[in-house]
C-alpha cells in the first residue's frame, strides 16, 4: 500500500521543483498535446511517479495543505502541474497556498480556460497560470482574454502572431526537439538548451509584473 511521498515537491533539472500531477482523469488534451505527452513516458509514467501524482491530486483537494505550505515557503517559484493538469477541486487549495507562502511564485499551465480564470486575480499576485494552446486547439479555446502559451509546436506549424502567445514550446522530448524545427523569436531558451532551466529565464512566472 502506498503510504505518500517523501516530499510533496517533486525536482527537476529544468523548473527546479513542481507539483506533479495525474495525466487521467485530469488532462483534457489536445490532439497535438496528447501525441507529444512527456509525462506518458520515461519517469513520470513510470510506477511510484504514478501513484505520487494520484496522492497529490488528492491532497491537493483535502482540508489541510499545512505541510505542502512548508515545503513552498523557502522556494523562490513552484512550477503548478509539472505533469497532469490542475481541477476545479484544487483551486481553494491553490488560492490558500499562495496567500500562505506569499514570497513564493506558484505558476503553470493548463489547458483548462475555467482554472486559468479561476485562480488569476489581481489581489494573488503570486499565482500565475498560462493557457496551453497549439494547432489542434478547439476554437473556443482562442477566446480566452488572458496570457497563453503554445506547444507543443511542431515544425509545419504556424505560430499566431498574437500578443497574448507569451511562450512557443518546440516539440521536443529528452532534450531534442524535433527534425526540420526552425527557431521562432518566442521560444522556450531552455527548450533549445541556451539557459539551464526556469531561474536563469523567469518568462513565465514575471510576465505580468510588466
Ligand atoms: S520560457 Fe523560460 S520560464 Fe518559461 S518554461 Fe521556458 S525556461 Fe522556463
Amino acid at each position: 500500500m502506498y503510504k505518500g511521498p517523501t516530499t510533496i515537491l517533486s525536482e527537476n533539472r529544468k523548473t527546479n521543483c513542481s507539483i506533479d500531477l495525474p495525466i487521467a482523469g485530469h488532462c483534457r488534451p489536445t490532439a497535438n498535446c496528447s501525441r507529444a505527452c512527456y509525462a506518458k513516458r520515461g519517469p513520470q509514467s513510470w510506477p511510484l511517479s504514478s501513484r505520487k501524482h494520484v496522492w497529490t491530486s488528492q491532497y491537493l483537494a483535502s482540508q489541510n495543505i499545512t505541510r505542502l505550505c512548508h515545503e513552498c515557503h523557502t522556494r523562490t517559484a513552484v512550477r503548478l502541474s509539472g505533469s497532469g493538469d490542475l481541477l476545479p477541486a484544487h483551486i481553494p487549495n491553490l488560492i490558500r497556498l499562495a496567500t500562505a507562502c506569499p514570497h513564493t511564485i506558484f505558476w503553470g499551465m493548463t489547458r483548462k480556460v475555467e482554472i486559468a480564470t479561476a485562480v488569476n486575480k489581481p489581489q494573488l499576485p503570486n499565482l500565475r497560470i498560462l493557457v496551453t494552446v497549439d494547432a489542434t486547439s478547439p476554437a473556443k479555446t482562442w477566446d480566452y482574454n488572458g496570457t497563453l502559451c503554445y506547444g507543443p509546436r511542431h515544425p509545419a506549424d504556424t505560430v499566431p502572431n498574437d500578443p497574448r502567445i507569451l511562450t512557443v514550446f518546440p516539440a521536443h522530448y529528452i532534450g531534442r526537439i524535433q527534425k526540420g524545427t526552425l527557431h521562432h523569436p518566442k521560444d522556450c531558451p531552455a527548450v533549445w538548451h541556451r539557459v539551464k532551466g526556469c531561474a536563469a529565464c523567469k518568462r513565465c512566472y514575471t510576465w505580468w509584473k510588466g
